[in-house]
């Protein structure tokens, strides 16, 4: 039995917001939930709906809604309120209107005296946790993005439907900006105890290589494809910032691609993280192919060029 108390705030209880609420219900990760949105009426009535399910979640949650003033003993406060895309827009496009949100939001939840890990999944996803990081003051390693997490579960999901494995035996990973410039790491793929080229010269199947460019290409351009059909996503990333909670409350030291600062580049950016009750304890760079680090590069410019070209309010 845990004796410790876990906490979470969720500001934003939009499609994302509520989703990741639900999945966090379902799984029985937290033991309070507290929503909070700009719509107050609107985070009652999720609160409420939420709550009315309890007597058949795997343990107790307390879920209610309230203000920024709440979030004082939060472990984390978990950001999914802002614009999501527009059908044919670009993450990148929602820069301008997302940024001031974010800093509001952030200042907020700071001036409650709030000391624990922000996760941030708001779009353009790398960029706004720079800005949360700057307007919240805190170290580094305790302001993360959901970075490239669910590009990967796309991207396992995908490889485990076209070589017909269970996708959690498919250890593939998505790099750089969640978003049209993020890259394959395909020299690091492995299907269960293969790496990818052993495993597909053992297939021989002459289809394979264009299937695989087929995937990536399915995987970059999945949020287009959805909002296309139902005007927005939010399951899967709900059950992606699940999976970061679980890995943060329950100390795990897991392995996740989330968007965090890298040093010598001023900027975040998606790569494999180690993850804990402390926050982020190691970025993994993977040993990439020549090919993989010229896709970096550019992503981490992409993501340049729109972190250094806003001013940012800061906190430190
Ligand atoms: P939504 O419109 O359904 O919900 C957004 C919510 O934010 C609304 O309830 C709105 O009232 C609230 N909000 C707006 N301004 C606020 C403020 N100042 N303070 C508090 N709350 C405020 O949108 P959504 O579909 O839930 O998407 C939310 C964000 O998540 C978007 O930026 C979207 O692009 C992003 N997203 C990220 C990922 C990812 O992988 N990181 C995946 C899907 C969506």
């Amino acid at each position: 039995m845990r004796n410790k108390i876990n906490r979470v705030a969720v500001v934003g209880t939009g499609a994302v917001g509520c989703s990741y609420a639900y999945a966090m219900l379902n799984q029985g990760v937290a033991e309070e939930l507290l929503l909070i949105d700009i719509n107050e009426k609107r985070a009652e009535g999720e609160a409420m709906d939420l709550s009315h399910g309890i007597p058949f979640a795997p343990t107790p949650t307390k879920i209610t809604n309230g203000h920024y003033s709440d979030c004082t003993n939060m472990d984390i406060v978990v950001i999914t309120a802002g614009l999501p895309q527009k059908p044919g827009e670009t993450r990148m496009e929602l820069i301008g209107k997302n940024k001031a949100v974010m800093q509001h939001i952030v200042s907020e939840v700071m001036a409650s005296g709030f000391n624990g890990l922000l996760l941030i999944a708001s779009n353009p996803v790398d960029v706004l946790t720079h800005v949360a990081w700057k307007a919240s003051g805190l170290d580094k390693s305790r302001v993360i993005g959901s970075g490239t997490t669910l590009d990967s579960a796309r991207f396992r999901y995908l490889l485990g439907e076209y070589f017909e494995v269970d996708p959690r035996n498919v250890h593939a990973v998505i790099i750089g900006e969640h978003g049209d410039s993020e890259l394959p790491v395909w020299s690091q793929v492995d299907i269960g105890v293969d790496p990818l080229e052993r495993y597909l010269r053992r297939r021989n199947n002459p289809e394979d290589k264009q299937a695989l460019q087929d995937i990536f290409e399915g995987v970059r351009d999945a949020a287009y494809e959805v909002i296309d059909r139902k005007g927005a996503t939010f399951y899967a990333i709900g059950m992606s910032l699940t999976r970061i909670t679980k890995a943060i409350l329950n100390h795990e030291n897991s392995i996740l691609p989330l968007s965090v600062y890298l040093e010598e580049e001023d900027v975040f950016a998606g790569l494999p993280s180690i993850v804990n009750r402390g926050g982020i304890q190691q970025i993994l760079m993977p040993e990439l192919s020549e090919q993989e680090k010229g896709w970096l590069k550019q992503s981490i410019q992409t993501l340049k060029e729109i972190t250094h070209g806003m001013e940012l309010k800061t906190n430190q």
